[in-house]
């Protein structure tokens, strides 16, 4: 049996998922905590100050943290600020909380 181990602590349900992603991608079984919270209601995800997790295999980690590393690298820049005042990564392209796209910018 497999101990897990904590690899990221995201800042919203997107960014787990997509760190989620990412890391399925490689190959490596991941499993996000405090899912609940959000599917329950977002505002008291918000409210318990609960953040969503990212945890992987222990043999895992050191993969885990590799691809983890690449993503920051890459970076994708800055993040970006919605019409409705979330704050958001750059690597997401719309908004989680009210839907709008990311603006174009120069
Ligand atoms: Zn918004």
């Amino acid at each position: 049996m497999s101990k897990w181990v904590r690899v990221h602590t995201a800042d919203n349900p997107p960014e787990a998922v997509f760190i989620r992603g990412l890391l399925e991608a490689e190959g490596i079984p991941v499993q996000l905590k405090s899912m609940e919270l959000w599917t329950a209601a977002v505002e008291i995800y918000f409210a318990e100050g609960a953040r969503p997790s990212v945890w992987v295999p222990r043999n895992a980690v050191a993969e885990a943290e590799r691809v983890l590393a690449q993503r920051d690298r890459s970076g994708s820049g800055r993040g970006w600020t919605c019409g409705c005042g979330e704050q958001l990564e750059a690597q997401f392209t719309t908004c989680w909380r009210c839907g709008q796209g990311r603006p174009e910018h120069g």
